[in-house]
Protein backbone atom coordinates (compact mmCIF):
# COMPACT_ATOMS: atom_id res chain seq x y z
CA UNK A 1 0.00 0.00 0.00
CA UNK A 2 1.40 3.23 -0.79
CA UNK A 3 -1.42 5.42 0.19
CA UNK A 4 -1.59 6.47 3.41
CA UNK A 5 -4.68 9.28 3.15
CA UNK A 6 -7.75 9.12 1.34
CA UNK A 7 -9.99 12.11 0.26
CA UNK A 8 -12.89 11.36 2.64
CA UNK A 9 -13.69 12.95 6.11
CA UNK A 10 -14.30 11.45 9.13
CA UNK A 11 -15.67 12.71 12.00
CA UNK A 12 -13.38 13.56 14.94
CA UNK A 13 -13.30 11.02 17.44
CA UNK A 14 -14.44 7.99 15.32
CA UNK A 15 -13.11 5.70 13.00
CA UNK A 16 -15.05 4.25 10.12
CA UNK A 17 -13.53 0.84 8.58
CA UNK A 18 -13.96 0.26 4.89
CA UNK A 19 -13.49 -2.78 2.66
CA UNK A 20 -10.18 -2.55 0.60
CA UNK A 21 -12.22 -2.36 -2.68
CA UNK A 22 -14.04 0.41 -1.56
CA UNK A 23 -10.17 2.63 -1.31
CA UNK A 24 -10.15 2.45 -5.26
CA UNK A 25 -14.14 3.66 -5.69
CA UNK A 26 -15.37 6.49 -7.99
CA UNK A 27 -13.24 9.45 -6.47
CA UNK A 28 -15.77 11.83 -5.13
CA UNK A 29 -17.79 9.16 -3.65
CA UNK A 30 -18.13 8.52 -0.71
CA UNK A 31 -17.01 4.78 1.00
CA UNK A 32 -19.82 3.95 3.05
CA UNK A 33 -17.92 2.02 6.50
CA UNK A 34 -18.98 1.21 9.66
CA UNK A 35 -18.05 4.01 12.27
CA UNK A 36 -16.62 3.18 15.26
CA UNK A 37 -15.64 5.76 18.65
CA UNK A 38 -12.20 5.92 18.92
CA UNK A 39 -10.41 5.42 22.41
CA UNK A 40 -7.21 6.17 21.14
CA UNK A 41 -4.26 5.78 18.95
CA UNK A 42 -0.79 4.76 19.53
CA UNK A 43 2.25 4.63 17.27
CA UNK A 44 4.17 1.28 18.70
CA UNK A 45 6.86 1.67 15.89
CA UNK A 46 7.24 3.32 12.80
CA UNK A 47 3.99 2.53 10.37
CA UNK A 48 2.65 0.36 12.86
CA UNK A 49 -0.42 1.40 15.05
CA UNK A 50 -2.49 0.36 17.79
CA UNK A 51 -6.05 1.75 17.29
CA UNK A 52 -8.93 1.42 20.00
CA UNK A 53 -11.92 1.59 19.65
CA UNK A 54 -15.87 0.65 20.74
CA UNK A 55 -18.03 -1.05 18.25
CA UNK A 56 -18.27 -3.58 15.57
CA UNK A 57 -14.54 -5.28 15.31
CA UNK A 58 -13.04 -4.91 11.85
CA UNK A 59 -11.96 -7.89 9.81
CA UNK A 60 -8.35 -8.41 9.39
CA UNK A 61 -7.20 -7.01 5.74
CA UNK A 62 -9.82 -4.22 5.87
CA UNK A 63 -9.08 -0.72 6.01
CA UNK A 64 -9.60 1.76 8.87
CA UNK A 65 -10.23 5.89 8.49
CA UNK A 66 -8.94 7.77 11.20
CA UNK A 67 -9.66 11.85 11.22
CA UNK A 68 -6.94 14.29 10.24
CA UNK A 69 -7.34 17.35 12.68
CA UNK A 70 -8.07 20.72 11.26
CA UNK A 71 -8.75 18.84 7.65
CA UNK A 72 -12.01 19.07 5.79
CA UNK A 73 -11.42 16.52 2.98
CA UNK A 74 -8.79 13.97 4.25
CA UNK A 75 -8.79 10.83 6.61
CA UNK A 76 -5.71 8.77 7.42
CA UNK A 77 -6.56 5.07 6.16
CA UNK A 78 -4.57 2.11 7.78
CA UNK A 79 -4.95 -1.26 6.99
CA UNK A 80 -5.91 -4.15 9.86
CA UNK A 81 -3.68 -7.10 10.23
CA UNK A 82 -4.76 -8.28 13.85
CA UNK A 83 -7.64 -7.57 16.66
CA UNK A 84 -8.12 -7.92 19.88
CA UNK A 85 -11.05 -7.52 21.70
CA UNK A 86 -10.89 -5.71 24.91
CA UNK A 87 -12.28 -6.71 27.98
CA UNK A 88 -13.00 -2.69 29.06
CA UNK A 89 -14.63 -0.97 28.08
CA UNK A 90 -17.59 -3.08 26.82
CA UNK A 91 -17.39 -4.34 23.10
CA UNK A 92 -13.87 -2.42 22.99
CA UNK A 93 -11.08 -3.85 20.63
CA UNK A 94 -7.69 -3.39 19.84
CA UNK A 95 -6.27 -3.24 15.80
CA UNK A 96 -3.15 -3.66 15.18
CA UNK A 97 -2.49 -1.62 11.80
CA UNK A 98 0.31 -0.60 9.35
CA UNK A 99 0.06 3.17 7.94
CA UNK A 100 1.64 6.44 7.59
CA UNK A 101 6.02 5.09 7.98
CA UNK A 102 7.04 8.19 9.67
CA UNK A 103 4.73 9.67 12.87
CA UNK A 104 5.27 13.37 11.08
CA UNK A 105 2.97 15.03 8.08
CA UNK A 106 2.17 17.69 7.49
CA UNK A 107 -1.60 18.86 6.33
CA UNK A 108 -1.14 21.11 3.30
CA UNK A 109 -3.18 22.41 0.31
CA UNK A 110 -2.81 24.03 -2.74
CA UNK A 111 -5.24 26.10 -5.41
CA UNK A 112 -5.52 23.81 -8.68
CA UNK A 113 -6.19 25.25 -11.96
CA UNK A 114 -7.60 23.24 -14.54
CA UNK A 115 -5.24 23.86 -17.91
CA UNK A 116 -8.72 22.63 -19.90
CA UNK A 117 -11.97 24.28 -18.28
CA UNK A 118 -10.08 26.75 -16.19
CA UNK A 119 -11.84 25.48 -12.76
CA UNK A 120 -10.16 26.35 -9.52
CA UNK A 121 -10.32 24.09 -6.41
CA UNK A 122 -8.50 24.02 -3.05
CA UNK A 123 -7.45 20.61 -2.11
CA UNK A 124 -5.78 19.40 0.82
CA UNK A 125 -2.90 16.98 0.68
CA UNK A 126 -0.39 15.35 3.10
CA UNK A 127 3.30 16.46 2.79
CA UNK A 128 4.13 13.04 4.24
CA UNK A 129 8.33 13.11 2.07
CA UNK A 130 10.54 16.37 1.24
CA UNK A 131 9.58 16.11 -2.03
CA UNK A 132 6.68 18.54 -1.90
CA UNK A 133 5.94 19.07 -5.53
CA UNK A 134 5.57 15.07 -5.49
CA UNK A 135 3.45 14.98 -2.56
CA UNK A 136 0.71 17.16 -4.02
CA UNK A 137 0.39 15.88 -7.47
CA UNK A 138 0.13 12.30 -5.71
CA UNK A 139 -3.05 14.26 -3.58
CA UNK A 140 -4.34 15.57 -6.70
CA UNK A 141 -4.04 12.24 -8.96
CA UNK A 142 -5.98 10.39 -5.71
CA UNK A 143 -8.24 13.45 -5.81
CA UNK A 144 -9.39 12.56 -9.56
CA UNK A 145 -7.07 14.84 -11.77
CA UNK A 146 -4.80 14.13 -13.84
CA UNK A 147 -1.55 16.03 -12.79
CA UNK A 148 2.02 15.95 -13.80
CA UNK A 149 4.80 18.75 -13.61
CA UNK A 150 3.03 20.10 -16.52
CA UNK A 151 -0.62 20.09 -16.44
CA UNK A 152 -3.58 19.74 -14.32
CA UNK A 153 -6.69 18.46 -16.02
CA UNK A 154 -9.62 18.61 -13.34
CA UNK A 155 -11.85 15.36 -12.60
CA UNK A 156 -14.81 16.37 -14.72
CA UNK A 157 -12.51 17.02 -17.60
CA UNK A 158 -10.49 13.91 -16.87
CA UNK A 159 -13.36 12.48 -16.59
CA UNK A 160 -14.61 13.59 -19.88
CA UNK A 161 -10.84 12.27 -21.43
CA UNK A 162 -11.86 8.27 -20.05
CA UNK A 163 -14.80 8.36 -21.80
CA UNK A 164 -13.23 9.00 -25.25
ZN1 LIG B 1 -11.51 21.07 -16.11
Amino acid sequence: MNRYYLYQKTLGGTCVCIKPEQIDGCSGQEAQGVTSQLLGVVASEPGIFEVKATGDIPAAGSFLLLPIKGSQQLSLLMEVHEIASLITPESSWSARCSGLPQSDFQLRSLDAHCDRCGKNESIEFLQVTSDLQADALQGLNMFGWRADEHTQICQSCNRGVDEH
